[in-house]
C-alpha cells in the first residue's frame, strides 16, 4: 500500500472538503482504492515542525493551496521532502499558477502541479504512479519538474454537467470532524460548480471554465440528513452562485426540514447568484423565516458603470438593483453589499458617490469593502491590465505568522491610473469610518433623516464630518485619525500584515484586548466603533457643533432626533433584565421602522433586547465588556453586522404614543 498524506490547512475550521471530493472520485477506480492508505488530512493550521512530524514514511504528499496556506504547505514539503526524497509532492489548488515558468526555481521541492479542476488528473495521477515507470507526462492538465523546468501538458478535460463524485460525508470522511467534540467545525458543501460570469478580479470563473455543473439531487439530499444527524451547526455553500438552478429552492427546504427534525443545520452561508432572482429571494425569506441565514449578498463592486465594465463584471444596473432590494426591504430579509476598493477606473468621488447611492437606495445594514488583491490566475493580474490600469502594487504579508508558521503574502493595489495613492488611503478610511457610523448605527438614523428632510445629502454629511473628524482636534475623533495613520503606516511598512492590522499596533491593542484578550479577528471600523462607544456623549456633542456649521441648529426637534440616535445605540451599561424606557417628542421608531410622517407629541417606547445578531446568539449583560462586544458587534468570523449595534425594532415596545 501507498501512503498519501493531505495538506488543505486553514486557521478557520473547516472540514477538509478539497481533500473529501478528491479522494471520493479518485476511489471509485479500484486500483486507486485498493492500494492507496489515505492518512487523516491536514486542516488546522499548524506549525510547520509539528505537521512535519506527524508525516511518517509518505509515498505521496498532496497540498490544496490558496493565498492563506500556500507557502505553509510548501515549507512542509520542503522538510517532508528532505527527510523523504523518494515521496511525490503534488501541489493544487487555485493558488497554483498557470503561469509556471519560475514556479520550480522557488518551490523545487514540488513534483507536479494540478492546474484548474483536480478530480480528473489527480485520479490518472495516482494510477500512473503505481507503474513501476510511470509515464506521467500523458496526464492532461499538469506541470511536472523536470530539474526545476516546467514540463506543462495540455489543458485537462472537465467533469461532466451531472458531477459523478461519490459524496465525501456519505462516505465518512468527515466524521472525525463532525464528531461532537468538534462542534464548531463549520461544514463545506458544494451543490453545483462553475460560474458564467468572468470577473476579471476573480480566478473563480476563469477556474471553473465558466461551465456549470451539478451535484445528484439525490445525493445532496442525503448529505443534508447526514449533516442534521451529525449535529453541524454552520453549513458553508461553497457554489458561487446558489440560487442559480431552481432546485436550490428545493434542498433550502430540506435544510429548513433538517433543522426542524434534528435542530440542526442551525445556519447556512451562502454566496448567492450574481444576478439575484426569484429563486435567490425565495431561498433567501425561506432561511430567513426560520433564522438560518447569515444574510443575502447583493452584489455589486462597483456602482460605478464604467469600472464594472472594465473588470467584465455583470450588472443589472441601479434602478433594478433598487427595486430587488425594496423586495427584500420589505420581508425584512438582511442583505449586504460588497465593494472592492483599488478597481480600475474607480475614482475617489466615484467610490463615494457610490456608497451613498448605496444609501439612496436603502442600502444601510451592511456594507463591506475590500481592498483589490491581484490572484495569480485572475485576469486583472496579467501584465498588460496592470500597465493598462497603471495598477500600482505592493506584496505584502497576509496575517501575521505564529511561531514556526511560514508567511503568507498578498499582492495588493494601492493606486490606479485614476486613484492615486492619496485618494485610495482617503477612500479606505472613508469606508472604514462608513462601516462604523452608518453600518454601525452611530450616525444611520440622524443621516436618514438629514437626507430625507432635504437638510444634508448623505455626500456632503459623510464627506464633511469625516474632514471634520480628520481637523478637530476633539478626543473623541482620536480613533479616526489613528487609523488614518495605520492606514498610511499600512502601505510605508513592509511588515505590517494585511489581516491583522490592528494586532501590531501595541496602544490600539491594549484598548481592545480590554474587551477580548483572545479575539484576533479586529478591523479597522470595529476599533472605531468601540473608541466611540467610549466617549459617545461627547461624540454627539461634536457632530451637533459639525451641523451648526452647516446652518443646522440644535433647535427642538434636532435635539430630540440627536437623543434618540443616541439612546438607539446598544452601550455597555444598557441592562437586558430591566430594558430602557424613553420618552421623545417625535414619533422617530414609526418613522425610521414603519415608514410614517414625522409627528410631534409625547411617544415613549422601551427597548427590551436580551440577545442579538442572527437568531439572537449573543447574550447581552450590562457592563461585561466581553458580552458586550460580541452582542455589540458580532463575533470575528463568520461575521454578519445583521441585528447588532443598536436596539432592533422587533425588541422596542412602544408604550405610551400621545401625538399632539
Ligand atoms: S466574482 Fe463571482 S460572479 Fe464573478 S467570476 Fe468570480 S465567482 Fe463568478
Amino acid at each position: 500500500m501507498k501512503s498519501i498524506y493531505f495538506l488543505s490547512l486553514n486557521s478557520i475550521q473547516f472540514v477538509p472538503y478539497a481533500y473529501g471530493l478528491l479522494r471520493s472520485y479518485a476511489e471509485k477506480d479500484a486500483r486507486i482504492a485498493t492500494n492507496y492508505l489515505w492518512k487523516e488530512p491536514f486542516c488546522r493550521m499548524a506549525p510547520v515542525e509539528v505537521i512535519v512530524g506527524q508525516i511518517v514514511e509518505p509515498d505521496i504528499l498532496c497540498a490544496s493551496c490558496y493565498v492563506w496556506n500556500h507557502n505553509q504547505q510548501a515549507q512542509i514539503a520542503q522538510k517532508v521532502k528532505k527527510k523523504y526524497p523518494q515521496c511525490k509532492v503534488i501541489f493544487g489548488g487555485p493558488h497554483v499558477p498557470e503561469e509556471t515558468t519560475s514556479y520550480f526555481s522557488e518551490y523545487n521541492d514540488v513534483d507536479i502541479l494540478i492546474h484548474g479542476e483536480g478530480e480528473i488528473p489527480f485520479r490518472r495521477l495516482l494510477i500512473e504512479l503505481l507503474e513501476d515507470s510511470p509515464n506521467l507526462q500523458k496526464i492532461d492538465g499538469i506541470t511536472l519538474n523536470q530539474n526545476y523546468t516546467p514540463i506543462k501538458t495540455p489543458r485537462s478535460a472537465q467533469l461532466p454537467r451531472n458531477l459523478p463524485i461519490p459524496s465525501p460525508y456519505l462516505k465518512g470522511f468527515f466524521d472525525r470532524f463532525l464528531s461532537e467534540g468538534n462542534s464548531n467545525t463549520i461544514a463545506l458543501w458544494e451543490t453545483n460548480r462553475g460560474c458564467p460570469y468572468s470577473c476579471s478580479f476573480c480566478d473563480w470563473g476563469v477556474r471553473a471554465m465558466n461551465k456549470m455543473r451539478r451535484h445528484d439531487l439525490d445525493k445532496t439530499i442525503q448529505e443534508i440528513e447526514y449533516m442534521g444527524t451529525h449535529k453541524v451547526e454552520d453549513i458553508y455553500i461553497s457554489d458561487c452562485n446558489f440560487g442559480i438552478f431552481k432546485r436550490d429552492l428545493e434542498l433550502a427546504k430540506k435544510l429548513v426540514e433538517s433543522k426542524k427534525k434534528y435542530g440542526y443545520p442551525k445556519r447556512v452561508r451562502i454566496q448567492f447568484a450574481k444576478n439575484s432572482n426569484d429563486t435567490v429571494f425565495e431561498i433567501s425569506k425561506l432561511l430567513h423565516d426560520n433564522d438560518m441565514l447569515w444574510g443575502t449578498t447583493l452584489s455589486m463592486q462597483s456602482v460605478d458603470m464604467n469600472v464594472l465594465e472594465a473588470v467584465a463584471r455583470q450588472h443589472i444596473g441601479i434602478s433594478n438593483y433598487k427595486k430587488l432590494k425594496d423586495r427584500y426591504l420589505e420581508a425584512r430579509i438582511p442583505t449586504y453589499t460588497e465593494l472592492i476598493l483599488g478597481l480600475p477606473l474607480e475614482t475617489r468621488d466615484s467610490f463615494i458617490n457610490g456608497i451613498c447611492t448605496l444609501f439612496d437606495i436603502g442600502i444601510h445594514d451592511d456594507i463591506r469593502v475590500f481592498e483589490l488583491a491581484l490572484l495569480p490566475n485572475a485576469p486583472i493580474s496579467r501584465r498588460e491590465q496592470r500597465k493598462k490600469y497603471s495598477l500600482q502594487t505592493k506584496i505584502k504579508p497576509l496575517r501575521l505568522a505564529d511561531s514556526g508558521n511560514a508567511l503568507e503574502k498578498i499582492e495588493l493595489v494601492f493606486g490606479t491610473s485614476t486613484m492615486p495613492y492619496d485618494d485610495w488611503v482617503y477612500c479606505f478610511l472613508f469606508a472604514e469610518a462608513i462601516q462604523a457610523l452608518h453600518n454601525g448605527a452611530y450616525t444611520r438614523f440622524l443621516a436618514i433623516y438629514l437626507n430625507d428632510q432635504h437638510l444634508l445629502p448623505y455626500r456632503a454629511f459623510y464627506d464633511n464630518l469625516l474632514q471634520f473628524m480628520l481637523t478637530k482636534k476633539a478626543g473623541c475623533f482620536a480613533s479616526f485619525r489613528r487609523i488614518k495613520k495605520l492606514i498610511q503606516d499600512f502601505y510605508d511598512d513592509p511588515n505590517m500584515p494585511q489581516i491583522n492590522r490592528l494586532l501590531t499596533q501595541p496602544d490600539i491593542m491594549e484598548f481592545l484586548r480590554s474587551y477580548n484578550p483572545q479575539r484576533k479577528g479586529w478591523q479597522p471600523w470595529t476599533y472605531l466603533w468601540l473608541s466611540l462607544s467610549e466617549s459617545i456623549d461627547a461624540f454627539y456633542e461634536n457632530v451637533c457643533i459639525f451641523l451648526n456649521q452647516y446652518g443646522i441648529v440644535s433647535d427642538k426637534i434636532l435635539t430630540d432626533m440627536v437623543q434618540y440616535q443616541k439612546d438607539i445605540i446598544i452601550q455597555l451599561n444598557y441592562d437586558p433584565i430591566s430594558g430602557k424606557k424613553v420618552t421623545y417628542q417625535w414619533n422617530w421608531f414609526d418613522y425610521f421602522f414603519e415608514n410614517k410622517k414625522l409627528q410631534e407629541g409625547i411617544y415613549t417606547i422601551r427597548y427590551t433586547d436580551t440577545h442579538t445578531g442572527p437568531s439572537h446568539r449573543y447574550p447581552l449583560g450590562k457592563n461585561n465588556k466581553k458580552k458586550f462586544l460580541d452582542a455589540a458587534m458580532g463575533i470575528s468570523y463568520p461575521y454578519t453586522k445583521f441585528r447588532h449595534f443598536f436596539h432592533q425594532p422587533d425588541m422596542t415596545e412602544k408604550i405610551q404614543y400621545l401625538p399632539s
